[in-house]
């Protein structure tokens, strides 16, 4: 029997890329995603770190739904600015109840970072993405995880793909930035794609011991 595994987001897109890149457990687990779960409530992401956020995400959806649940949460850390905006990077330059479209929200985003490092060198503009991942059932935590892939904040956008941060990130051992990257590429080096790589050996230990 399939074991049924929750994703906890409603973007269909996060559930596909998930599935696709656990390919090979795909005979052991049948995926759901928040939208098969309409009436569940939202459970906020107000924890310090990402780690306490994907844990908390996890934890709360699993306990609704009684399912083992998988929850990330990711963002972008920019050293010389203490590690923001961190947490906050969705909505970094939004003000309270102020409704954008996610590209007016990635643009004002952009613009924010990019003003509070107008006078910053580019030799000082260490950054990186980082992916915490967890898998709860409803009881505890039973897998955390973590991907980072390290780069620099660029003054000029480059590149159509991606999202959020992506035309400012700047990987220097690539010579591009992540919008820049077909998404096979980005998900094969992402903070996203090695917190699920990691994931993989443990989920499917879970598995076989369940
Ligand atoms: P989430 O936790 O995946 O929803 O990501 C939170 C925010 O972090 C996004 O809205 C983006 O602003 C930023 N972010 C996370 N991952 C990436 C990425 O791979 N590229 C660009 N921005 C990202």
């Amino acid at each position: 029997m399939k074991h049924k595994i929750l994703v906890a987001t409603t973007n269909p897109g996060k559930t596909k890329e998930l599935s696709q890149m656990l390919a090979e457990l795909a005979g052991q687990i049948e995926w759901l995603s928040l939208r098969d779960f309409p009436n569940a409530q939202e459970v906020e992401e107000d924890g310090a770190t990402f780690a306490e956020n994907a844990a908390k995400k996890a934890l709360g959806y699993a306990k609704q739904t009684g399912l083992w649940t998988i929850a990330d949460d990711s963002g972008l850390v920019i050293d010389t600015l203490n590690g923001l905006p961190g947490v906050f990077s969705a909505r970094f330059a939004a003000e309270e109840n102020e409704k954008l479209s996610r590209h007016e929200q990635d643009l004002k985003n952009n613009r924010k970072v990019l003003s509070l490092l107008k006078n910053i060198p580019q030799q000082q503009r260490a950054a990186r993405f980082v992916c915490c991942m967890c898998l709860a059932n409803p009881q505890e935590i039973l897998i955390q995880t973590e991907g980072k892939i390290e780069g620099q904040i660029i003054d000029t956008p480059l590149g159509d793909n991606g999202f959020g941060y992506d035309p400012l990130f700047y990987v220097p051992s690539l010579g591009k930035t992540t919008a820049q990257l077909n998404s096979e590429h980005k998900n094969s080096i992402s903070h996203r794609g090695q917190a699920v790589q990691q994931l993989k050996p443990l989920l499917k230990k879970l598995l076989q011991s369940s």
